[in-house]
Parts: C-alpha cells; structure tokens; sequence
C-alpha cells in the first residue's frame, strides 16, 4: 500500500474512531447539553484533543453549533484544539513554586523528555506545560502528571520521576509513598500530605459525630434553622464574608418551585489549598452542611462544584456520597424526614479560575463559558437554571453542619464581633511549616507567622493574589473581616524577595485569567503590568506610581466582577506597604505630573486597530456611537 493510501485508511479510522467515541459519550450523558463540560472532558482524555471535526461531531450530536462548542474549548484551559500527549505533565507555576524552583524543575523535564515546555512528544505520549495554582504551596514545587499529584520535587526526584514515566507509562505508579490521612486510602491513593498544623475547635475538633447537625436540623423547622445558622454569625468563608444565614433566607424566600444548594470546591486562589484538606478528611461533614441547607431553603439538588485540578479526589469523594445514600442521609425521605429528598452529583471543573467567583460557577455548572452573569438579579433569585440558588463554599458548609451540631452561641462565642468562629487558612512560602492552621478570627499576623516558622519575614501577601500585600509594620494587624479578610490564603515571603517580581507575577496570573469580558480588566491589567515592569527596571518616574494608582482605581470600580475588582490591590497596597521599594527604583519627574489616568485615551490605539469606538467619548472618532 502506498503511504497516501496508508494516511488516507489511518485518517479513516480516526473519523470513525472521533464519532463513535463522540456517541458514546454523548449517549453515556444523556445528550443532555448542560452536561456539556464532563462530554468535553471525557472525548478529551479518550480522544487527546477537541479538533474542528470532533467539534462539528458534537455539535451533531447534542444539537447544538460548532461555534458553541468552540467557545468552550477554547475558555477551558484544559480543553485542547490540539492533540496532547497520553500522559500531560503540568508544573505549578504560581509563585511559591517558582520562589521553590519549578524552573529548574521544568529544566529536568525538558531534558528527559527532549521537548520545550508546551509541546508534545513526536511519538504522543508526553505533553509538557505549565499550570496556575494547583493546590499545593504547601508541598512546592508540584505538579500534576494526568491526575497523579507529584509533590516536594527536587531535580533529583523530577529526574527519576520522567524516567519512570518514560519506562511504563503509567502515572499511577509513580505513588510510592503515599500521604498522610485519608491520602493513603485506596480511594485516594496520593502523595500529598495534609499538613494540618493546628486544629481548632469547630472543623478539625477530634471528636464529630457524624450526622449530628443533621439530626439536631431534622428536629426544627427550616426557618429555624436558617435562624441559627444567622444567629451563629457565620459569614462565607470564600473571602467576601456575606451573611450565610441571609442568603439562605433570601433564597428560601424567592418565590420558586424549584432551588438549589452549590458547594465551591473551586479554591484556586494562588496560595490557597485548605478546601483540599476539607474535601480530603471533612468531606462527610460539607455533604452534611450541603444537605442541611437544602432542608433549611428547600432544595431537592445539589452540586459539588469540584476543580479540575483535584480530580484525584472524585473517586473518595463519590464513595462519601455512596456511603450517605446507603444510610439515608441522601434520596428520598432523609434520616425518616417525610418528604424531604436531596441528591447531589459532583461536576468537575475544566481548569478556570474565574469558576471561583460563584455567578461564573453556576455558568460553568450549566454547561457554559464560566463567565460572571449581570447582576442583579443575585443567585438567590436566579441561579442555577434560572432558580434560586446558593453557593456556599467547602469550609462554609462544614462550619453549618457544626453549628446545628453545637448550637448558634457556641459558635459565636469563638473570633471577633464581625467575625464569628475559627478559619482555616493555607499557609506557605518562606517558613519551616507551611500546611493548615485552624484558628480563631482575630489572630495577629505576628502570631501566625510565629506559629509557621516564619523565615526573616518582610512580606505577607493575605487573601491571595486578590488580597492585601503587607510589611513589618502592619504585621500587628488582625485577621478577621474588619481588618484583613481571607479566604484562606496567607503567604510569606522573606526579606530576600522582590516585592515588584510578586506583584508582577500576580498581574500576569490575573492578565491570563481574566475571561476577557470587560475591557478596563482585558487591558487595564496589561497597562499595570507593563508599568510595573517599568517600575523594576529602573526606567520609572514619580508620575509612573500615580498612573498605577489612577488605573487600579479605575480597574477596581469599572470592572464587572470581582476578579477585576481585586485584581489591582497587590499593586495598590505593594504602593502603600513598601514605599521605599517603590521610591528607590523611582526617579523625580522629569515633565512634571503626568494628568491622571485616563481610559479612553489609553484604549484610543486599540479601538483604532479594531476599528471599534467608544461608548462614552473616543478620542480616535470623535463623538460617541451611542
Ligand atoms: Fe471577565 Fe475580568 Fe470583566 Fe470579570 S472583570 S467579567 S474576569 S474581564
């Protein structure tokens, strides 16, 4: 046979291949269009990519068109046009991994497997890239090998590590000694440690019983639970704090037929991992909070919204589901509640951060481009489908299921008076024990740095790469909502590390994750990050800093979701915390103050390009369109 007769039956095989793999899937979910993110997933692990054909096949298939299906596969990051190898290595990338050396990592990598970063192997089995935040600052640097978690690597394991691979394929037998906790069970059956350093009384207490909240709920009526989990003053715990029991009431209130409890298992704010650990050795507990909140607004379903990036939880995760099936905790007339039936499927997540942001988790739950609805109306009124819905997240529903457990006023007689109970927080960085640390609202930040064996401290970075940058002096500061909320995330950085090189890594997280729906986030982040860069080279003037300062401002108030909101305030308070960093590479103005920041004019060459005009004045056309 020829070789054009050879690539024409191999091209064959492949179509023939595409679609039955396609109907398969399709078939196996249903053909139903809002499961379209486990469809992609699963024709992407058996397929190796989402091409235009494959495209065309599932818009056949479920419907719908290509174009909307390419919209997907090109928001998910890890969904790919392109064929990947069998086996896709992701390195962490965010900054406590480069802080640990991941580049000398990804050096090891590309050596063994003789590719550059982002490209695959002649022979397709290996693809090699980088990844954001996967969840394990505390283990850096780390990486995910399919949904094999790699930890703690050094060139000397990542060495052996590729050569193993390289030798039988297999990245599940690259576990050879597994974590602790539930890490080690065959459900797992991960390297990763929990690292859980100090437990508190509410989520790591020794002894819960399980299903108590539960039953202490059964016992009152749904507005009284709602009532007691507002007396307990719980506030979400995913870092904006609003009042759970207010938005349990609101959504219990909206005058609907149908509601909706979604769990946010989608921590991936850089530095964040606590939800890892709860989903490892508390899953019981948040089906438990999840089920409680369903009694107290009447809901039927709910959702674990689970990232893509903890995959190798789902198994455990679905046998805790299983094991509260089988003991009437989920289905039908739960705990011998009459008529009260709640169920719960677990959707994985496709690697996006901005699912963390809960109106563009519900998008992405009902088979979309994870992108922040408009609001209002809020979820409570319209979520999920269009009914009223709350999302809480993994610590937030473990914190209800204690308080019906132990009661509203031994909850809020633990933290500060805006912020009731314990918190969880993710400690990494420079510091002898990064992991977990369950402690009261209130706790200084001296003290935590204390308790993590903080090296030479001089930068704490609180709430992630959309929190607050600190210095010394502020190190008296409280963590608790009325001074320095978090959802969780809480990094340290010694006095050997650039400040400039943490706040530019975090505008080049925000510039790749932003969805690209508003422009003042799109660009505005681009701008900020070219100037920092301006700023670290030495070529800034004082009138550089009030640019930074005039376009965070108007990032952070034109923006339309909190992605854009926050994604400014490492520049702003890096201003603020380390003036003397800033004045050092600075030099006086030489044409004197630059006018403020203006938008318009900055946009004005872009617009120009995509022949695009202004809504409010455009300095290329002239008058507005509008
Ligand atoms: Fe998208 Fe950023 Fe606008 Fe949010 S602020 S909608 S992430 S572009």
């Amino acid at each position: 046979m020829k070789t054009a007769d050879i690539c024409f039956h191999l091209k064959c095989d492949m179509e023939k291949s595409a679609k039955s793999v396609v109907a398969s899937v399709c078939k196996k979910f249903d053909h139903d269009g809002i499961r379209i993110i486990d469809i992609l997933r699963e024709v992407q692990k058996r397929l190796g990519c989402i091409n235009g054909d494959t495209m065309e096949l599932l818009a056949d298939e479920l419907s719908s068109h290509r174009v909307e299906i390419e919209g997907l596969v090109s928001f998910y990051s890890f969904f790919s046009e392109e064929p990947k190898g069998n086996i896709t290595i992701r390195l962490c990338d965010d900054i406590i991994d480069r802080f640990a050396g991941v580049k000398e990592i990804a050096g090891v990598f590309t050596d063994e497997l003789g590719i550059s970063m982002n490209e695959t192997t002649a022979d397709g089995i290996f693809s090699l890239e980088y990844t954001p935040c996967i969840g394990m600052s505390d283990q850096a640097p780390a990486a995910l090998i399919n949904d094999v978690v790699a930890t703690n690597l050094t060139p000397r394991s990542a060495r052996t590590l590729a050569r193993n691979l390289k030798k039988n394929h297999d990245p599940s037998k690259l576990v050879k000694k597994r974590g602790d906790g539930n890490n080690a069970g065959r459900l797992i059956n991960a390297m990763v440690r929990n690292n859980i350093r100090r437990k508190g009384e509410v989520l790591f207490a020794d002894r819960i019983s399980s299903g108590a909240g539960l039953r202490a709920a059964l016992k009152r009526k749904p507005d009284e639970v709602i009532q007691d989990v507002r007396d307990s003053g719980l506030r979400g715990r995913g870092g904006a704090g609003f009042s759970t029991g207010l938005k349990w009431d609101l959504a219990a209130r909206a005058d609907a037929k149908e509601r909706y409890v979604i769990c946010n298992a989608d921590e991936g704010e850089p530095g964040t991992f606590k939800d890892r650990v709860l989903l490892t050795e508390r899953a019981d507990l948040m089906f438990e909070g999840m089920t409680i909140a369903a009694y107290a607004i009447g809901s039927k379903k709910g959702i674990l919204y689970l990232r893509a990036e903890y995959e190798y939880l789902l198994p455990y995760l679905e046998s805790v589901l299983g094991k509260r099936r089988k003991a009437g905790r989920l289905g039908k007339n739960i705990s011998g509640k009459k008529g009260f039936t709640f169920e719960i499927r677990i959707q994985l997540g496709a690697g996006a951060y901005i699912c963390g942001e809960e109106s563009s988790l519900i998008s992405s739950c009902e088979g979309l481009r994870g992108e922040p609805k408009n609001r209002p109306p809020f979820p409570v009124e319209k979520g999920y489908l269009g009914h009223p819905t709350i999302v809480n997240n993994v610590e937030t529903f473990c914190c209800a299921a204690r308080i019906l457990d132990k009661g509203a006023h031994w909850f809020s007689a633990i933290g500060t008076d805006e912020s009731r109970g314990t918190k969880l927080l993710s400690i990494a960085g420079d510091c002898s024990k990064p992991g977990i640390y369950e402690m009261p609202f209130g706790m200084k930040v001296s003290d935590v740095l204390d308790m993590a064996g903080a090296e030479d401290p001089a930068i704490v970075q609180v709430g992630g790469a959309s929190g607050e940058m600190i210095g010394r002096t502020a190190f008296n500061r409280r963590i608790c909502f009325e001074d320095l909320p978090t959802g969780g995330s809480f990094m340290t950085f010694s006095s050997n590390r650039n400040v400039l090189s943490i706040v530019d890594y975090f505008l080049e997280f925000f510039i790749h994750e932003s969805c690209g729906y508003c422009t003042p986030c799109r660009v505005g982040n681009v701008f900020l990050r070219e100037r920092i860069q301006k700023v670290m080279n030495g070529f800034a003037e004082e009138a550089d800093l009030e640019y930074l300062k005039d376009l965070s401002t108007t990032i952070m108030m034109t923006s339309r979701c909190g992605l854009g909101n926050t994604s400014p305030k490492p520049v702003v308070s890096s201003i603020a915390h380390f003036p003397i960093v800033y004045a050092s590479l600075t030099r006086e103005s030489t044409q004197g103050f630059q006018a403020s920041f203006d938008i318009q004019s900055a946009l004005a060459e872009s617009r120009r390009i995509a022949r695009r005009q202004s809504m409010i004045y455009d300095p290329v056309y002239g008058e507005s369109s509008e």
